[in-house]
């Protein structure tokens, strides 16, 4: 494949961006390449790069594509709304209407707030946790991501562990000393803790970690959480940026029947336009401004265009229910058959996988359960299988810490082609 253009995109990049790109993954560093592929445009679950080389996409934007791009609905919808303005800073009717389909798809929200990022909702989702309880202190786990805001980059995930690190650099002893951090899935650990320290305010977490690569949550630890949060008056925060609207119409929360006090969302509920959302208990919301005095705003919240391509991507989720069990069923195969390849070439390998979502360590271990175990995985033969995918016209995540994504655009025929590329892939790395 010649790379040409996308190589002086990124010479070029490098001199005014840092590092040549605005998200630090993006930069294929984690995968030894020298340089990133830049794209030209995207159609169904197909990425065109600078060169014209065509890829079949598992990363949709890193979830926001559960339709495959450029819906052809939403693409409409979008287009209607471009001509009659881009942010008008003043209230619109589609903002509510996003806003009924939020609360009547997720159970636990009874009113919602719009922001432009996942980051601002899990940032905002911790502001008035705070103030709800008046207590300062938030419990995360370690290897979930929620975003790049100062007290929740402590132990994180996603492109923090790709670049190998947890913690960033800039962000003071004071802030972190608020967040305390436990391994995911003890709940022993998070019992002691919150009997020792009664300054918790919250506790935040992905109720399906995608972002240290993906995990199987047990419904039990979900549930102990809720009923730790209960007696002892802690704000439960669902992070769902990744998992609403994906695992369920109503999330990770319907999926496994246990709600959340506040729950975060971004990603899909943009439909590939910039948004997120936080919405929770109304005795809660009713704390932010101008109700109450918990600040929270944004130039470009709710913003109109990304409005309305959220709510046609709902609408189409909402009316399609059988949307998630075709997903589901595609992950089956194409993972069995993934496995059965690796297996035959004589490649270990543990998958784990959830509704659309999955995630391939390379390892001898059994089972994959937190970050530990995924720090254990193999890092060069994940280096190689995405090599061998993309000179195979299929792009993975560059990142053995992140989950692979389908969307609704991936036909059989895709399937099979992706099942024969990663065979290809094995008997590399068996060499
Ligand atoms: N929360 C989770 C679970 C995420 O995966 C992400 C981003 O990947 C975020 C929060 C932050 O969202 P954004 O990148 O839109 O700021």
């Amino acid at each position: 494949m010649i790379h040409n253009r996308s190589q002086e995109a990124f010479e070029k990049a490098q001199k005014f961006i840092p590092g040549g790109v605005n998200s630090p993954v993006r930069a294929f560093r984690s995968v030894e390449r020298s340089y990133p592929i830049f794209i030209k445009k995207a159609k169904g679950n197909r990425l065109w790069d600078e060169d014209g080389n065509e890829y079949m996409d598992y990363l949709g934007s890193w979830g926001p594509m559960i339709l495959g791009h450029n819906n052809e609905r939403v693409l409409a919808a979008v287009k209607e709304c471009l001509e009659d303005g881009s942010s008008f800073g003043l209230p619109t009717s589609m903002e509510v209407e996003l806003a009924e389909l939020i609360v009547n798809s997720v159970p636990s929200i009874e009113m919602v707030r719009l922001t432009t990022s996942g980051t601002e909702a899990t940032m905002a989702a911790v502001r008035v946790a705070r103030a709800y309880t008046k207590k300062n202190k938030i419990l995360k786990f370690e290897g979930c991501y929620h975003g790049h805001s100062d007290s929740l980059l402590v132990k994180a995930g996603s492109g923090l562990l790709t670049e190998g690190y947890q913690d960033s650099n800039g962000i003071t002893a004071g802030v972190t000393s608020d967040t305390l951090t436990l391994p995911f899935g003890d709940l022993d650990k998070v019992r002691e803790l919150v009997a020792a320290d009664k300054e918790i305010a919250c506790i935040i977490v992905e109720p399906v970690p995608a972002n240290m690569g993906l995990m199987k949550t047990a419904k039990e630890y979900l549930q102990g959480l809720r009923e730790i949060c209960d007696s002892e008056g802690i704000v439960l925060i669902f992070d769902e940026v990744i998992s609403g609207f994906r695992l369920a119409l109503g999330g990770a929360q319907e999926y496994y029947g246990i709600e959340a006090d506040i729950t975060t969302l971004g990603k899909i509920i943009g439909g590939g336009y910039p948004v997120g959302a936080f919405g929770g208990k109304r005795e809660i919301m009713e704390m932010i401004a101008p109700l109450g005095d918990v600040y929270h705003a944004g130039t470009l919240s709710g913003n109109p265009i990304s409005v309305r391509a959220g709510y046609e991507t709902l609408t189409m989720l909402r009316d399609n229910p059988s949307i998630y069990t075709e997903l589901e069923e595609k992950v089956d195969y194409l993972t069995g058959e993934i496995e059965k390849a690796a297996a035959e070439e004589g490649v270990d390998l543990v998958i784990n996988k959830l509704g659309s979502l999955y995630t391939i360590y390379f390892t001898a271990a059994e089972k994959i359960e937190n970050l530990e175990d995924v720090m254990a995985t193999d890092t060069s033969k994940y280096i190689t299988f995405f090599n061998t995918m993309l000179e195979e016209g299929i792009i993975v995540s560059p990142s053995k810490f992140e989950a692979h994504i389908m969307s609704i655009a991936h036909t059989k025929e895709d399937l099979e082609r992706t099942i024969a590329a990663a065979r290809k892939a094995f008997k590399v790395i068996a060499e």
